[in-house]
């Protein structure tokens, strides 16, 4: 027996699945968000959550919309203005400045918990939104002009738009019988929650050395966040070693602007890159995660998740004001052209990046070089910072930085 009908069925109430939620709530349709687990409450005087994120000053705009930023805010975020890429052995250094863009920072390093939090908070206060939690679908189906999620519990939703915000393994995306390119990538990242002896950072910075990048990112107070990229074995064997054993083994071998570390918590992720197929058919959409998983070197995954979600809330309110039927996929198309496309440029660029500094071949290494150091060229410089911040669309910064390379 059908329990309840919504506009939106929203499998997966993560970071994307529950802002999309929240903005199309904001547009008036009804909204139901299925999500297996659900995250822990927030205290400050909480350790800080392993998994991590730097959202963009795009990502904050899409937040700012439906005030789950302040929500964010209230909770702890840790704001960056400057940001450093440089190569081990190589003349290329990079510094990104927010003052160059003249903008305030180039981004916020937030607990991903934390962001989920804040959207929770948010659609919590929404009548529009129901959040079906713990509820797990478990057959999802189109059939006629509506879709069925049946789930766990032994009920039944039905909608007109079902959207995929199930992350990387998305079962749904399954069951609709999307495929996907895959790759694995022969390095791993150690992710490492460390205090340091210094005061408050404002700079986030990553050096390139053969085997892979070692990157900080700056947490509130004197926390942070290591993050090593190694050989698989290599990271699995740091991964064993003691808090302290890895302690000093982190100092030996990272940059000295690390300073004294003291090792909270680690843990390591395999790098795969992934993406669907297609995003969308009648009746569904695919988002965040569940459409296209990048390596995380540049730190831009879920800020493609959040640029999907501003993209579909927009394509879906054009198509109300004029009266199309927006769940349909030639509308949802419009949605599956730009996103698919920017995400795989950046998935695209993110193997450019693995590929050409994971390699010790001397041409290699000068054109690299060369590359940080063209980048450095203040007008060129600005167009990379705008695009890293979300603040201009790929096809116009590669446009002008091309214009400007070839006179
Ligand atoms: C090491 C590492 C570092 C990263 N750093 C960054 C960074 O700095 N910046 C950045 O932008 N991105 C970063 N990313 C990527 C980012 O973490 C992901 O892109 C992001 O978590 C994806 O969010 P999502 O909501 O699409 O999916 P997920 O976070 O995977 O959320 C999916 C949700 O769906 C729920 N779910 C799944 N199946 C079901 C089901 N059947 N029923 C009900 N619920 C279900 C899950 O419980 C979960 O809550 C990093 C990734 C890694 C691995």
């Amino acid at each position: 027996m059908t329990e309840k009908s919504f506009d939106v069925l929203i499998c997966g109430g993560g970071m994307t699945g529950a802002g999309l939620a929240s903005v199309l709530a904001k547009q008036g349709l009804t909204v139901a968000v299925f999500e297996a687990q659900k995250p822990a409450e927030f205290d400050l005087s909480q350790a800080f959550d392993l998994r991590i994120s730097a959202l963009s000053p795009q990502t904050k705009s899409v937040l700012e919309r439906t005030d789950a930023w302040q929500k964010l805010q209230a909770m702890r975020a840790c704001p960056y203005r400057r940001m450093r890429v440089w190569e081990m052995q190589g003349f290329g250094d990079l510094t990104f400045d927010a003052t160059q863009v003249q903008a305030s920072e180039l981004g916020h390093i937030v607990e991903n918990r934390v962001t989920q939090l804040a959207l929770w908070q948010t659609i919590a206060d929404m009548p529009e939104v129901t959040v079906l939690c713990p509820e797990k679908p478990v057959k999802t189906y189109r059939q006629g002009d509506q879709v069925f999620v049946h789930t766990e519990a032994g009920k039944t939703y039905t909608g007109k738009l079902l959207v995929a915000a199930d992350g990387g393994p998305s079962m749904v995306r399954q069951q609709f019988g999307i495929g996907v390119n895959r790759g694995q990538y022969e390095q791993a990242c150690l992710v490492v929650s460390v205090n340091t002896a210094l005061g408050q950072q404002d700079i986030t910075w990553q050096r390139f050395t053969a085997t892979g990048p070692q990157a900080f990112l700056p947490l509130p107070g004197q926390h942070g966040s290591v993050v090593w990229y190694h050989h698989a074995d290599e990271v699995r064997r740091l991964n064993k070693l003691s808090n302290e054993e890895l302690a000093q083994e982190i100092m030996s071998q990272f940059p000295q602007q690390l300073g004294q570390i003291e090792v909270l918590e680690k843990s390591y992720f395999n790098l795969q890159k992934q993406h669907a197929q297609d995003y969308v058919q009648d009746g569904l959409a695919l988002i965040g995660d569940a459409a296209h998983m990048i390596n995380p070197l540049a730190g831009q995954g879920v800020n493609l998740g959040f640029q999907d979600v501003a993209c579909l809330d927009e394509v879906i309110a054009d198509a109300r004001a004029a009266g199309k039927d927006w769940w349909r996929a030639d509308v949802l198309q419009d949605y599956q052209q730009r996103r698919r496309w920017a995400n795989r440029l950046m998935m695209q660029s993110m193997d450019a990046f693995y590929h050409g500094f994971s390699n010790e071949q001397s041409g290699l290494k000068w054109l690299r070089n060369g590359v940080l150091a063209m980048a450095n060229l203040t007008p060129i410089k600005r167009q990379v910072i705008r695009y890293a911040m979300g603040m201009q669309d790929v096809t116009s910064t590669a446009g002008k930085v091309l214009g400007r390379w070839v006179g």
